[in-house]
Parts: C-alpha cells; sequence; structure tokens
C-alpha cells in the first residue's frame, strides 16, 4: 500500500535539528535499561533522547550497507513505536527530512 521505502533504508523520522526530539516518559527510561544513561539528556524534570549530528544517538549511520539502523529498537521510546511506517506522520516526516540521512551517509561514507 505505502509508497514509504523500508525504514533501514530510510531513517528520516530520526533525524532533527532539535535539542528534545524524542521524549523519554519514565516507562521508557526503564525500558532502556543499561542504554539509559548513555542516551537520554535531561533538562530538570524532562527526559529525551540524546541528539548527535543532527539525528537520535541511538541512530547507527552504516557507511558499508548505507542502512540505519536503530541500536535500541527492542527497547525504543513509545513515540517511536507510535510512528508506523506509511502512516501520515511518516509521509511527513519523509516529506520534511528524506534527504538528511543520505546527507550523513554520504559524509559517513568521506570520513
Ligand atoms: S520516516 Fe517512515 S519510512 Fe522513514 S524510517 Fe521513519 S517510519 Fe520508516
Ligand atoms: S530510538 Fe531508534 S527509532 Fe527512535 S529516534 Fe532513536 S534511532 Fe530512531
Amino acid at each position: 500500500m505505502a509508497s514509504e521505502p523500508e525504514c533501514l533504508t530510510c531513517g528520516a523520522c530520526c533525524f532533527s535539528q532539535l535539542e528534545r526530539y524524542v521524549q523519554v516518559t519514565g516507562a521508557d527510561y526503564e525500558r532502556l535499561g543499561e542504554r539509559a544513561e548513555e542516551l537520554v539528556s535531561f533538562d530538570g524534570h524532562q527526559a529525551h533522547l540524546r541528539m548527535v549530528d543532527g539525528h537520535c544517538a541511538a541512530l547507527r549511520v552504516e557507511a558499508s550497507s548505507g542502512r540505519f539502523v536503530c541500536s535500541a529498537y527492542e527497547a525504543r521510546p513509545q513515540t517511536c513505536r507510535e510512528l508506523a511506517r506509511g502512516s501520515p506522520e511518516c509521509r511527513a516526516e519523509r516529506d520534511a527530512k528524506a534527504d538528511r540521512p543520505l546527507i550523513a551517509l554520504s559524509r559517513r561514507r568521506e570520513a
């Protein structure tokens, strides 16, 4: 039905220039387990996934395979779980940011 690509070849929704992008609730923090300290940043009582180079710190941009891999997939926050591939939200993410993962990938390959 949807013309969207596989998420592993897209990655758009994991990109943002915002410092506070994906909210992390108490339940999300628990689920992240031993990755929580590395991946979550706090601002007062608010917690969000840490952002690095314009994308979520959990995202691996793989130069060799050209894939965008969520390294915390099984434990990802609820916000990520709710964004279904092919949904209007997914399409909006791709419309706004589809170029960013490709730019990140070519930078990674040049490094
Ligand atoms: S924007 Fe859509 S197709 Fe791309 S990674 Fe996110 S859910 Fe998957
Ligand atoms: S936790 Fe995974 S799915 Fe969610 S924004 Fe980060 S890399 Fe993307």
